[in-house]
């Protein structure tokens, strides 16, 4: 096995380990999900400065003690991610994703890099709630806005769905194990329907009024539970009251 590695990868997650370092989880679509240590200000090791979410192409040296950052060549730190709250929590929400996920294919890593990309311009709210959809669809795990998962049948235009606690995706009114607590109106079925044909990209060009898109933000942060098999610490004791 070869020594040092060289990779495009983005920092998911940092651990403080002893008094200067940092424990680095770095996610690439070449090495995958990797750990590595990265030294702080020691004097007698050049520390290279890796922040949460920094991408580039990493160059990790492989020790007896595991793998040992070495040099970063950045293409973008998302500093405007950290500075502002909601838009770390959406962040820490799509690598908790990720990270439970487990797993780290090249279209997983292309639409994280591209959320947080988008996180510096756009809205959290739009940006999470794409991030979601095609996360799930990634997964296999996307529900069905055309017809019923449970029973088959096709959804009428004005249908408001329910919601299925055991399949974790929406179903129609008969099959709706919630009693109503899930209700998807026909406007956002609609939209969440667009944003699974389109590219994440394009997706956040669709137009919904900011009231709209809070309804559906909270509509997936509610479901989320129930559609991804996988305790999602960033979602319990994050900050958004959903
Ligand atoms: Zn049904």
């Amino acid at each position: 096995m070869e020594r040092d590695s060289k990779g495009l990868a983005i920092v998911i997650r940092t651990t403080p380990i002893r008094e200067q370092d940092r424990l680095l989880t770095l996610f690439s679509p070449s090495m995958g999900i990797i750990e590595a240590v990265s030294y702080g200000a020691r004097k007698s090791i050049r520390g290279v400065k890796a922040p949460l979410y920094t991408e580039g192409t990493f160059s990790l040296e492989k020790g007896r003690r595991g793998m040992t950052l070495k040099d970063i060549d950045a293409i973008s730190t998302h500093s405007a991610v950290l500075e502002d709250l909601d838009k770390s929590q959406s962040a820490m929400l799509f690598s908790d994703l990720v990270l439970t996920g487990r797993s780290a294919e090249p279209e997983l890593y292309a639409l994280f890099t591209s959320a947080l990309d988008a996180l510096e311009d756009e809205g959290f709210e739009k940006v999470t709630v794409e991030f979601i959809v095609h996360f799930l669809a990634l997964e296999g795990l996307s529900g069905d806005y055309e017809a019923c998962p449970v029973c088959g049948r096709p959804y009428s235009e004005g249908e408001i769905l329910g919601f299925s606690s055991s399949e974790g995706v929406p179903v129609c009114h008969d099959c709706d194990t919630m009693d109503g607590a899930l209700l998807l109106p026909p406007n956002a079925r609609a939209y969440l329907r667009r944003s699974l044909e389109l590219s994440f990209g394009d997706s956040l060009s669709l137009v919904v009024s900011e009231e709209q898109e809070h309804r559906i933000f909270r509509y997936l942060l509610r479901t989320l539970p129930f559609s991804f098999p996988g305790k999602l610490r960033s979602l319990e004791y994050g900050i958004w009251k959903i």
